[in-house]
């Protein structure tokens, strides 16, 4: 059995990030990939897919995007290449092709038991994903066998699906792109919308994701919110990534022919059952970007961007009359295909510590545990709101390794 004082589960962002603060600390330790370094970004992204935050948001400890257009969005080759650099800068202390398979508590500390060999560890650091398992609802099964049902995770191109509609369940970030490049393949998509966050890709001039940084909003904390659990459960940001920086919402698709209804909320055979809340729902979320729209102006006047920036301009409510239809017949309609882009939950079968609650979430506090020297990062909002992106795992890492540095030290 191989002894280290930190295990870390995951060879992506996070994974990688904790790495680097942990080697600033030196503390001995391992990251485990069970495939390779920024493995979700090779084998569980489609082929068009760019990061929906700009180039210059790239930024991890010690590392952060130095290449000529840094308002550009990466491709996801390019993604990887960035990880893989990052794990190179530092020589990070990766396994890969190693998977854990379970994680048990032992006298001082963990026991840690993969396909290649067991570790002994003081600590353990969980950076398996928030985007790990696609959240399918129940009633998928109840659709018909000869329907082709897929999660965004195994989505390549539209070429993969069979020809004839496609039902897209789902309008946030995933959702609404996957409905946009089908429906230009040729296929007929219907779009069922349900809870979503609408956002101009460029507002006054400038990306709305820069807007959002410099207000400070991903920097807000689970502290600085009325409900960390209402915030934790907030769709993604409906945005798209092309280099024109055009805008993709639900009027641009439906200008496109996209059809909208509502919630899909139940399948029968050959019959897709959609709730009565599409109007309430694009009610709701314009007027969350109302409200967003008024604070960037605000916010512009106050710190004197004004003079900066584009003008003000005008917020158009999308104020769609149609419910849509309450229910589609996939066979009548020649919908062949079903993408679930209905966003993701977490699994943790080979974790052997009872810090699981009954969602199967781990508990914790900021990414600690109850569990001496167990550690969760890169969840959504763990910390604040940019928790599990690029820009933001980094300090959670910094923060989460001088705990695991001081709980270390506490044992020896
Ligand atoms: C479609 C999509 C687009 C996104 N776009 C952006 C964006 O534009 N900008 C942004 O900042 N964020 C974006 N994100 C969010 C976030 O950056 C990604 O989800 C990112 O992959 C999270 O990195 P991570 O290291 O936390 O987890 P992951 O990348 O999921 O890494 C976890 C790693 O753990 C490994 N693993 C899992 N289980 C085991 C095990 N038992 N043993 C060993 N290894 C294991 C996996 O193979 C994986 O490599 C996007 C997410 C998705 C899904």
């Amino acid at each position: 059995m191989r002894r280290t004082e930190a295990v870390v589960i995951g060879g992506g962002q996070a994974g990688l990030a904790m790495s680097r603060c942990l080697a600033e600390s030196d503390v001995d330790h391992v990251v485990l990939e069970r495939g390779r370094v920024a493995e979700r970004w090779r084998s569980e992204r489609w082929d068009s897919l760019r990061l929906l935050t700009p180039n210059w948001q790239s930024r991890l400890p010690g590392f952060r995007y130095q290449g000529p257009d840094p308002d550009g969005y990466m491709r996801v080759g390019e993604v990887v290449d960035f990880l893989e650099r990052y794990a190179r800068s530092f020589a990070a202390p990766v396994e890969e092709g190693t998977t854990v398979l379970s994680v048990e508590a032992v006298e001082g500390g963990y026991r840690v038991e993969t396909d290649r060999g067991a570790w002994q560890s003081a600590s353990v650091v969980i950076a398996t994903g928030h985007c790990d398992t696609p959240l399918v609802p129940a009633f998928a099964a109840s659709l018909a066998a000869d329907v082709v049902q897929l999660a965004p995770s195994q989505y390549r191109h539209p070429d993969q699906l069979p020809a004839g509609g496609v039902l897209v369940v789902g309008a946030s970030a995933s959702g609404v792109q996957l409905a946009d490049e089908i429906h230009a393949s040729g296929r007929p998509v219907t779009l069922a919308v349900g809870r979503h966050t609408r956002l101009p890709r460029v507002y006054r001039g400038r990306d709305i994701l820069w807007w959002l940084d410099a207000m400070g909003v991903f920097d807000e904390s689970v502290e600085d919110v009325f409900d960390p659990a209402v915030s934790r459960s907030q769709p993604s940001l409906q945005l798209v990534d092309r280099s024109d920086r055009a805008t993709l919402d639900l009027p641009a698709l439906r200008d496109r022919g996209v059809r909208l209804a509502g919630r899909a909320t139940g399948a029968d055979g050959g019959r897709v059952l959609f709730a009565d809340d599409l109007v309430a729902y694009t009610a709701a979320a314009d007027a969350r970007l109302a409200r967003l729209v008024q604070r960037i102006d605000i916010f512009a006047a106050r710190t004197g961007l004004d003079a900066d920036v584009g003008p003000p301009e005008p917020f158009r409510p999308f104020l769609w009359p149609d419910p849509g239809p309450a229910e589609v017949d996939v066979r009548a309609e020649g919908i062949r295909s079903v993408v679930w882009a209905t966003g993701f939950r977490r699994l943790y079968p080979w974790l052997k510590v009872p810090v699981l609650d009954g969602r199967g979430e781990i508990r914790h506090e900021g990414g600690v545990t109850a569990f001496p020297g167990l550690y969760v990062l890169g969840l959504y909002f763990l910390r604040r709101r940019k928790s599990s992106f690029i820009d933001g795992v980094g300090r959670d890492a910094m923060e989460l390794a001088a705990h695991l540095a001081g709980h270390l030290r506490l044992a020896a």
